[in-house]
């Protein structure tokens, strides 16, 4: 039997290099299943599991009888603490009903394009991006359209290479802090696109997954900026912020019209988010920002330690690397591809990190690493990558 167009076209070719970029990943993984030690700095998930308070939270209140079907927009109290700490951090006037609780920030970037873009509506996003983002907006339908980023600007959106392409285009999601680049977009940044914004008339996709893994300058949400609470949805989630990556708890907030219709959305799609889940979310969230910043401190660290492994030598270039648990490097140096860095570094010494040709193209002659192992760990897999690359320089 056919399966649908739709369902088919998720998966596109969004990505660079010979292969779709993932491959070296994938062969990691098959050499770890086959027993070799190899060092995984790819994918973007704490080395800490949840910690047990909020487990044995969650566990009293399902066994107390949370287990029913929640209310469908999320539970009362977890409404109101996402607003109350979206209006805290940003000053924007926020109430339960600018919130909807989704099955994590990837749910909430779905519910987010549906709500906005119709079938064949084109829907912008920039390069390097994060995995799911071309797929997402397929999923729900729209035409995805990226747009470039430069690593000589140490891949901060310019508005003028978003405006030449956002002709006809209904919305524009942006990431900051950035998966995969790191980089916190700067308040000229932001309101060179929220201007874009007004003067295109799009809606602008926010999210802001990373929000509590800022190591230099402010994360400031663009929903706070002129005019912009009327056209922009934020996506949030537990995942970084509360290494509660297996709960799938996040959401979206926005003006109540948008959020009302996601919430008819989520009545015919997931019905919502398990009630213990959510009270384990309220649970997390009253334990406030110093909980939030001991989650964040390990990749504060290991940046630092990786600040220090790479100064004082060239064949291996930091983006600056100010938020987010990864770091960017520039391997351009070496004269090869991310992929063909990445594939010779897994060969060679067992470390496996993404080449940057797996977040599209704009990052060719990258690599990303994930900040996800322990510090000493951590450390000789940067200083081994160093010298690699530095081997490779005296023989291109
Ligand atoms: N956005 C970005 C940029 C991410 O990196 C991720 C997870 N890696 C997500 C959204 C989705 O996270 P979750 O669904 O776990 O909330």
């Amino acid at each position: 039997m056919k399966l649908s167009n739709r369902i088919n076209q998720i998966l596109g070719g969004d990505t660079g290099g010979g292969s779709d970029g993932w491959e070296v990943f994938y062969r990691a993984r098959q050499m770890v299943k086959d027993g070799v030690d190899v060092t995984e700095l790819t994918i973007g998930e704490h080395d800490i599991r949840t910690a047990a308070p909020i487990l044995q939270h969650m566990h009293a209140q399902a066994l107390g009888g949370h287990t029913g079907y929640a209310m469908v927009p999320g539970i009362a109290a977890l409404r109101d603490t996402i607003a109350a700490r979206v209006q805290a951090r940003t000053g924007v006037p926020t109430t339960a009903a600018n919130v909807v609780v989704t099955p994590g920030g990837q749910a909430a970037l779905f519910a987010a394009h549906t709500a906005v873009c119709d079938p064949g509506d084109v829907a912008l996003y920039l390069d390097p991006f994060y995995a799911t983002y071309p797929g997402t907006i397929r999923a729900a339908s729209a035409v995805p359209r990226v747009i470039q980023t430069r690593a000589e600007d140490a891949f901060q959106p310019r508005a003028t290479d978003i405006a030449a392409h956002a002709d006809g285009a209904t919305s524009l999601l942006i990431n900051s802090p950035n998966n995969p680049t790191g980089t916190v977009y700067s308040r000229e940044t932001l309101e060179g696109i929220a201007q874009l914004c007004r003067d295109k008339d799009l809606w602008l996709i926010s999210d802001e997954v990373y929000d509590t893994q800022v190591w230099e300058g402010a994360h400031i949400s663009p929903r706070a900026l002129d005019q912009m609470a009327e056209r922009t949805l934020v996506v949030g989630s537990m995942s970084k912020s509360h290494a509660m990556t297996g709960s799938r708890c996040g959401w979206v907030v926005g003006p109540e019209a948008a959020i009302d219709a996601i919430i008819n959305l989520a009545t015919h799609t997931t019905y919502g988010v398990p009630g213990f889940i959510q009270d384990a979310a309220v649970f997390a969230m009253a334990q406030g920002t110093a909980f939030e910043d001991e989650i964040a401190a390990p990749f504060r660290r290991r940046r630092a330690l990786a600040k220090e492994v790479l100064a004082n030598q060239d064949s291996v270039g930091l983006i600056p690397a100010q938020g987010a648990m990864y770091l960017m490097l520039d391997v351009r140096a070496t004269g090869l591809s991310g992929e063909a860095f990445a594939n010779a570094l897994l060969d060679a010494h067992h470390i496996a990190v993404m080449p940057g040709e797996s977040f599209g193209t704009a990052a060719a002659g990258h690599i990303r690493v994930a900040m996800t192992i322990e510090d000493t760990r951590f450390e000789a897999a940067l200083r081994t990558l160093c010298t690699f690359a530095r081997g490779l320089e005296n023989t291109t």
